[in-house]
């Protein structure tokens, strides 16, 4: 079973990617992490996306495409992956069903996690990750209790370069005025439905997993 989480920064995609693809058990692949892979790697790949990521902008779809394309065909990924952050445009979902095309695979289902501009905004700008392990942590919903410091293994906080200041405001117009498209893309493909991101953890996940049982009924 192959499924698309389509959410902004901010709207809790990240974690409820990982629970739904534990309670599926499929794969989840995170395009932002293998952009970071690459980075720290000092691929060629990765230096060419750093320049972008660092001023906001979204890497370009051929680089995208191919490293998102590349990592669904290993081996891991055959029961199928559930895809957080790509595809972003349609250039990059028409790739993408072609790529999966090619294998005999398609989308099965796409959920939209709905979550307004300024609840997006405020999460976002008091967002902090820990150096060591990526926790994540936000000074004006879930503190750490000594700050700058993470609570479970004492490294250092830090934020994202694109989750500052004019680069969180970038992200969301580009989300919202170019992401925005995707739904008619996969809404005539009969495959999207929205989720209510706006509630507790444990809502959200149980709102997710719902809407894909509902999906797997129309199939
Ligand atoms: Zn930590």
């Amino acid at each position: 079973m192959n499924i698309i989480l389509i959410g902004a920064q901010g709207s809790g995609k990240g974690t409820q990617a990982q629970r739904l693809a534990a309670s599926l058990g499929i794969r989840h692949v995170a395009s932002g992490d293998l952009f970071r892979k690459a980075i720290d790697e000092g691929t060629e790949l990765g230096q060419k996306a750093k320049t972008y990521i660092d001023q906001g902008k979204l890497v370009p779809d051929n680089l995208t495409v191919s490293m998102v394309l590349g990592r669904i065909s290993e081996p891991d990924c055959a029961s199928g992956v559930l895809l957080d952050g790509f595809p972003r445009t349609i250039v990059q979902a028409q790739a993408l069903d072609e790529g999966l095309g090619r294998a005999g695979q398609r989308i099965d289902c796409v959920l939209y996690l709905e979550v307004p501009r300024n609840v997006l905004l405020k999460r976002l700008s008091g967002r902090y990750i820990c150096k060591a392990n990526q926790h994540v942590y936000n000074i004006n919903t879930r503190p750490p209790k000594v700050p700058g410091i993470c609570d479970l293994d004492g490294s250092e906080l830090y934020q994202r370069s694109d989750d500052r200041g004019e680069a969180v405001q970038k992200r969301l117009d580009i989300f919202f005025n170019e992401t925005v498209h995707l739904f008619d893309y996969y809404a005539n493909q009969g495959k999207l439905a929205a989720v209510n991101g706006n509630q507790g953890i444990e809502e959200v996940a149980g709102s997710l997993l719902k809407a894909i049982n509902d999906c797997r009924e129309d199939v």
